[in-house]
């Protein structure tokens, strides 16, 4: 099976070091979280869990969190290596999260808006009926309160546990877009990597503004997929937001450490406050306090054994 070549873990948790998945280099964990997840040498940005995005977004405190308790139901008696049902449980125990979208109300710098971000630990970010539902009640909520709606997409796709049923939240998440859309207010998503699949196939693309983090991964089949299907090597940067932005799928691509201020531009804009006095630019480095990075040498890299040429892929 494909995905058993995934088994090792490239961010082991605990470790005072971390290896950059885009250029190699050894990073300091402490400073790493520090800058949220973002190498300090190539600019990658890692994966953010859901909280430790509102926390950099939201406005301190400002954050209300709505729907919390809606969990999943197994429907379908879903059943691959370990039941769907005993591996919510587990993943609900690992994470503390009940689905894999935290959404509620929040400021932006003291812009009123609805938050929905979803969070990649939870099942790889997978839409299924609580994410789909929760987006719809946030837009529903969004309506009646003419709140701008900004959502946060990173994502493997549908849920394949929940079959049918996750594919509907492509059309649910939509539609509730569309009603929000209709009533003038509006919509913001921002692509992180990864977004794929079900998510980029319905909400995270259809919002009034599509914004990307550098480098994330966005489509729909993977790259792998397409090349086997079309017979033809892909284009240089094939489905990351540089070649997205150069191709008009997405609107702009902005930096993590400048997510929030960009946010709030927009927001200020959609709702009609002075959107350049909103924008004031506060790097996220100045709000931190210096870390010293110990003196001692990251480890030193063992030699890697040669990825092993899957046979039956080339036939
Ligand atoms: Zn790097």
């Amino acid at each position: 099976m494909a995905w058993t070549r995934f088994g090792k873990k490239k961010d082991m948790p605990g470790g005072l070091w971390i290896k950059c998945e885009s250029c190699g280099a050894m990073l300091f964990r402490k400073e790493f979280e520090q800058k949220h997840r973002v190498c300090g040498t190539c600019g990658y940005h890692f994966t953010l869990p859901a909280r430790d995005r509102i926390a950099l977004t939201a406005d301190p405190g400002t954050f209300e969190e709505m729907w919390k308790d809606l969990t999943a139901r197994d429907v379908l008696e879903f059943n691959d290596r370990v039941p769907y049902a005993e591996k919510l449980v587990s993943t609900k125990a690992k994470t503390g999260e009940s689905d894999a979208m935290v959404t509620g109300t929040a400021q932006v710098k003291g812009i009123p808006c609805a938050l929905g971000v979803m969070n990649f630990q939870f099942l790889g970010g997978s839409m299924g009926m609580v994410v789909g539902e929760k987006i719809a009640l946030l837009c529903e909520m969004a309506t009646e309160r003419k709140l701008p709606v900004v959502l946060f997409a990173c994502s493997g796709g549908a849920r394949m546990h929940e079959g049918a049923v996750s594919l509907m939240q492509m059309a649910k998440t939509c539609g509730a877009l569309q009603r929000l859309h209709q009533a003038g207010v509006a919509s913001i998503s921002v692509m992180t990597h990864p977004t794929t699949g079900g998510v980029t196939a319905s909400f995270a693309s259809v919002c009034d503004m599509l914004i990307a983090e550098p480098g994330a991964l966005i489509g729909f089949a993977g790259p792998r997929v397409i090349a086997t299907t079309i017979k033809k090597e892909l284009p240089k940067g094939f489905q990351r937001s540089e070649f997205l932005l150069e191709k008009g799928q997405i609107d702009r691509i902005v930096a993590r450490s400048a997510m929030r201020d960009e946010l709030a531009r927009l927001l200020a804009y959609a709702t009609g406050r002075d959107a350049v006095a909103a924008f004031k630019p506060v790097p996220v480095a100045a709000e931190l306090e210096a870390v010293a990075v110990p003196a001692v040498e990251p480890p030193a890299e063992k030699p890697r054994k040669k990825a092993k040429v899957r046979k039956a892929e080339e036939a």
